[in-house]
């Protein structure tokens, strides 16, 4: 018989998810990894780890999975239960108008609910306002719909808020919504009651929706509280995204959601309601045996489980911050008061062989087996976002990996060594 590779096959693969592929962050992360000596030092952080997550939620799947309530198919939209659950969880907020079971959407994480935000809202020739840096699933659900993609800017010296010229400079009549991500990954900042607001005002003058993913909602840290964008929907209508995924460390159970909050009926009158029915008819649903658990994690997870977890990250919030007063060339605008990461410029000036981000991020992992990912991942070409979720140990390890590498790469660096050296020999 013939090869096969000789065979004049009619099928091949397509090439539809290449360019939103070459944007999703495990491109970045897959590739840095590969790059590490896995016969070198420990490498960092650890892949694959997350924090433990509280017996509670372990409780309620292991309940779930014994008792079979989660063992038949849910219903598109998500279990009623579940539904219920996080209606009523996210009723705790200060918000203007209760949700109701039927405002909310059970989705298979938060990835899956902005892919809902994204699909169902896009249109021949419409485009959407995201951020730059931002988490970039949305780019990539963009790239993948054809969807044209405007970038709004940040004011880092001012706490990172949204800079609202950019977002006017962005805006036509093809907009139909802006996306904010609250706490924000990778900035590390928590909005204010008072910035919301005027996001709330802004987009109500620009007749645009509000698309908030609150998935760090539980990890803040700082002085700044964390207050959800549908406080404000009696001025705007806001589509809120969440998940179990980070504030519960459980990432893995890929279970989230989507919530309406439409004050007067607009998602209604605009078929947005109808088109997110739709959506999920047509895709893969949330585990059930996890939706099965959801009313649980939701209503008895203790407070005392969120406080620790947030302490132990202000801890490596503040360590990671103190150490980079050692590394000259990276910048660092705020203290993070959120999420698990340090986000830092770097200069690149300061360096003498480093290009840029990418080629930053690309020498630390192949010289000091510690992966930091470029800004360019996240939009911003000139960045670097650094995980401090670990302990102390480990965390010590990375900066001193990465500032002896800074030093090693650095131009001060070198000419101090250099007038050193010759001070010896004048000495
Ligand atoms: C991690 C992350 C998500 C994805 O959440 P999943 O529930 O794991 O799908 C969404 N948005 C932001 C900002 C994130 O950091």
């Amino acid at each position: 018989m013939a090869k096969n590779s000789c065979i004049g096959w009619k099928f091949s693969g397509s090439e539809a998810a290449k360019k939103a592929s070459a944007a999703s962050l495990s491109t970045y992360t897959s590739k840095l990894f590969a790059m590490c000596d896995p016969q070198g030092k420990p490498i960092l952080p650890p892949r694959g780890e997350t924090a433990e997550t509280c017996h509670t939620a372990e409780k309620a799947v292991v309940k779930a999975v014994l008792s079979g309530t989660g063992n038949a198919y849910a219903p598109g939209i998500g279990l009623p239960a579940a539904k219920c659950a996080v209606a009523e969880y996210l009723n705790r907020d200060d918000i203007p108008k209760k949700l109701t079971p039927d405002d909310v959407f059970m989705t298979v994480g938060c990835k899956q609910a902005i892919e809902l935000a994204v699909d169902i809202l896009a249109k021949p020739k419409a485009n959407v306002l995201l951020p730059r840096p931002g988490w970039p699933w949305d780019i990539v659900r963009c790239i993948y719909k054809k969807l044209e993609v405007r970038k709004y800017e940040f004011l880092p010296e001012k706490n990172y808020e949204i800079n609202f010229e950019s977002v006017r400079k962005q805006v036509d009549e093809n907009t139909f919504a802006i996306f904010i991500v609250n706490p924000h990954n990778p900035n590390g900042n928590v909005y204010s009651e008072c910035h919301l607001k005027q996001i709330a005002l802004l987009a109500r003058e620009l007749g645009i929706l509000v698309v908030s993913d609150e998935v760090f909602r539980w990890t803040v840290f700082g002085s700044n509280p964390f207050v959800p964008m549908a406080k404000f929907s009696t001025i705007v209508p806001v589509m809120t995204l969440g998940s179990i995924s980070k504030g519960w460390t459980v990432p893995g159970w890929r279970t989230g959601w989507v919530a309406l909050n439409d004050l007067d009926g607009a998602f209604k009158c605009t078929k947005v309601l109808d088109a997110a029915k739709q959506f999920l008819e047509i895709n893969s649903k949330p585990p059930t045996v996890i939706q099965a658990a959801i009313p649980t994690i939701l209503k008895d997870t203790p407070v005392e489980f969120f406080h620790r977890r947030q302490s132990f990250l202000r801890h490596k919030a503040d360590l990671a911050y103190s150490k980079l007063k050692d590394i000259p060339s990276l910048k660092c605008y705020l203290k993070p008061e959120a999420c698990t990461f340090l986000w830092t410029q770097l200069k690149i000036s300061s360096f003498v062989d480093i290009k840029d981000d990418e080629d930053f991020c690309e020498k630390l992992a192949t010289e000091e087996n510690l992966v930091l990912l470029p800004g360019i991942a996240f939009g911003l070409r000139g960045w670097a976002r650094h995980s401090v979720d670990m302990d102390t140990a480990t965390l010590e390890d990375a900066f001193e990996r990465l500032k002896s590498f800074c030093d090693r790469h650095s131009a001060i660096f070198e000419l101090n060594s250099v007038t050193k050296g010759s001070m010896c020999i004048f000495a």
